[in-house]
């Protein structure tokens, strides 16, 4: 980090402010220019409050050189993260497709929709229990007995199983549940990373409505910064002025994500456009773009889908999209 200072401040002025640096821990080099001092600080600048430090009166500016998250980025990590669950892999070039309800709904519902996504190709079954919803009114999810029924389906299947979790108090219900989701509207409840970060549990992280992805980096680095290194980045979309699309899916956050970080990302075509038939030709995007795994919305019966039944695919179109999808990664060149 370098902090250039105003003209004129007086040595006094500056030799507190590299005190200060130096009682966290950092190393000032101090460059005098014939304006300006410039400080250069070397260490661990996570802990600074960049702000902070512009608003002080003898500060001109600040330069971040290197980025405010650490566990989660790539150049202090090389090597991809390669997450195991349950037998299967994601990351490092393995990939797998997350398929399943919007919500859990049934035993009926979700054992027949786990067994034709399990026949198509997919790795890992999804189903929300604890549902986001916009409206107090519309459903809320089967709750701890949606777990129960995702939890029969594995059974069934064989399949992991992915669920979102909305409070903390709720862990004890997540104990047999392989990767815990936090939804777009979570990403940045921090105390909820945090307990998460307490745990093991691989935990996929879904970008925020209106979030960037240095915001999203830094949330993942509240999980990983408390011991839990199992960290998934989802791609979901974001808000912005277009309508026809519920959001508008951010597919150079692919590769830029990967640049910066080790850790797998995901993209979901599914809430990204909240469109059923754009979700294959995105989830194709998707792979071109290098995501690590693709999640899908899948309903045996879309039009009456206690929720998201417009993005809904059925297990036949999921089955169609999961050979595509293939085929494209197939014919991707190797290097
Ligand atoms: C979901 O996966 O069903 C969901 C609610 O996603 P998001 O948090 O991305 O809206
Ligand atoms: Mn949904």
């Amino acid at each position: 980090m370098v902090a250039v200072l105003k003209p004129g401040v007086p040595q006094e002025k500056i030799d507190n402010l590299t005190e200060w640096f130096k009682t966290r821990n950092l190393e000032v080099r101090v460059i005098v220019g014939q304006y300006h001092t410039i400080l250069g600080l070397i260490g661990d600048t996570s802990g600074i409050d960049v702000e902070l430090l512009r608003s002080l009166d003898i500060v001109e500016s600040v330069k971040r050189i290197s980025e405010p998250f650490k566990s989660a980025n790539r150049k202090f990590h090389p090597d991809d993260t390669v997450i195991s669950i349950g037998g299967l892999k994601i990351g490092g070039g393995h990939f797998q497709f997350i398929a399943g309800p919007c919500s859990v709904e049934s035993k009926e519902q979700i054992l027949s929709i786990a067994q034709s996504v399990r026949a198509a190709g997919a790795g890992f079954l999804r189903g929300g229990a604890f549902k986001p919803r916009t409206s107090p009114y519309d459903f809320q999810g089967l709750k701890a007995e949606g777990i129960e029924l995702l939890l029969e389906a594995k059974k069934l299947t064989g399949m992991p199983i992915v669920t979102e979790i909305m409070n903390a108090n709720h862990l004890p219900l997540y104990e047999d549940v392989d990767v815990i989701q936090v939804g777009a509207r979570n990403m940045q409840n921090f105390d909820l990373l945090k307990e998460l970060g307490k745990t093991k549990k691989p935990i996929l992280l879904k970008r925020g409505l209106a979030n960037t992805l240095k915001e999203l980096l830094m949330s993942a680095e509240y999980i990983m910064s408390e011991g839990n290194p199992n960290v998934m980045l989802c791609e979901r979309g974001i808000r912005t002025f277009e309508t026809y699309m519920r959001n508008t899916l951010d597919l150079a956050a692919v590769p830029l994500l990967k640049d910066l970080s080790h850790l797998p990302v995901v993209v979901d075509p599914s809430h990204a456009t909240g469109i059923a038939k754009l979700v294959k030709p995105m989830a194709m995007a998707a792979v071109v773009a290098g995501a690590d795994a693709v999640m899908i919305e899948v309903h045996n019966d879309p039009p009456r889908a206690l929720s998201d039944g417009p993005q809904s695919v059925t297990p036949e179109a999921f089955e169609d999209i999961a050979r595509h999808v293939q085929k494209i990664r197939e014919a991707l060149p190797a290097d």
